[in-house]
């Protein structure tokens, strides 16, 4: 069988050799144990990268014939360059591995992927069973993100990224998910087929630093959010509704006070609700406004990523 290791890799020249020499030593044990195939290929996938990224790949696609390289017209981000790869590797591939450029996450789980996949599997999560080497920061923000979006409405698996293994007819099927916004976590569940999960320990980056300062992680599960689920747009209609309620309390509760001869001097509570009112209808029309753009952007069909050249 056919694997495809898949790295997605964004200003990684720190970071990169030291993943390509594990990342061979991970395909050479693999091939000699008769797992996978000698075809099988490592795809690095550069995003718009503007130091030596790019360099360092068509550098390795050079010096060994296991080492391949798609170059993106621009930098898309961590989900697009995702899915470029992957849906190069499909062509090619009867299964892929996505995983960072750091390796942060533990390559020997691919091993227990593949296991999976021979049971049947179509997907194989990678699920950390810890996070103790995360620093204090990003383990919180990090699980409260899970924690949200379960809230939130959508389906994702605890504690797994985007390290997974994905056969060749899940890669085909997730081909049919067209959306622009794309989050990948949430929409490889949505495919189906029979699934697994494999637990590792997650270490640290090796080289270079985070691409997801917290700014971006925001923004990611901002996106994630929005491009799954329509539960905060609902959320905005019962809180309309309970404001509503409130405000019906308040008329019976100031007519009683008016008819009891008690005049109110009830400045302080009209300016207040005044203000939060208002705070909320902008917040709301912020949320609504933003589904709003998500369809603009995705009723024009723009393609997600454009590459400029495949080392094949
Ligand atoms: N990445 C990318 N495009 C981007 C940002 C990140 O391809 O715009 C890649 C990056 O090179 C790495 C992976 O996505 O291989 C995950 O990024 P990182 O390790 O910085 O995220 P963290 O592990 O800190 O969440
Ligand atoms: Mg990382």
């Amino acid at each position: 069988m056919t694997l495809y290791f898949v790295v997605p890799c964004y200003n990684e020249e720190q970071a990169l050799p030291a993943a390509a020499k594990a990342l061979g030593e991970k395909v050479d044990a693999l091939v000699s144990s008769g797992r996978i195939s000698a075809d099988s290929k490592i795809l690095f996938v550069d995003d718009g990268s503007n130091d030596k990224t790019w360099e360092i790949i068509s550098g390795l696609h050079r010096d060994g014939g296991v080492f391949q390289g798609v170059k993106l017209s621009r930098n898309r981000g961590h989900q697009n360059a995702l899915l470029a790869g992957l849906t190069v590797a499909a062509k090619y591939c009867d299964a892929a591995v996505s995983i960072d450029a750091d390796l942060q996450d533990d390559l020997d789980a691919a091993d227990k992927m593949l296991d999976e996949f021979g049971n049947g599997c179509d997907v194989v999560y990678g699920v950390r069973s810890s996070r103790k080497k995360d620093g204090f920061f990003k383990r919180n923000t990090a699980q409260g993100f899970y924690k949200f979006m379960r809230k939130m409405g959508v389906e994702i698996v605890y504690n797994h990224a985007d390290y997974r293994l994905m056969s060749r007819r899940a890669l085909e099927a997730l081909e049919g998910f067209g959306e622009v916004n794309l989050f990948l976590r949430g929409i490889v569940p949505m495919i189906g087929f029979k699934s697994g999960t494999v637990y590792y320990e997650r270490g640290e980056r090796t080289a270079g630093e985070s691409k997801y300062p917290l700014k971006k992680m925001l923004a990611f599960a901002f996106e994630g959010v929005t491009s799954l689920s329509i539960k905060p747009i609902r959320m905005i209609a019962a809180l309309g509704a309970l404001i509503f309620l409130v405000s019906i309390i308040a008329l019976a509760y100031s007519l009683t006070r008016h008819f009891t001869g008690h005049t109110e001097i009830g400045w302080t509570s009209i300016v207040v609700s005044i203000w939060a009112i208002g705070g909320i209808q902008l917040f709301s029309i912020g949320v609504v406004g933003e589904y709003i753009g998500k369809i603009y952007l995705e009723t024009k069909r723009r393609p997600r990523f454009i590459i400029e050249r495949y080392l094949r």
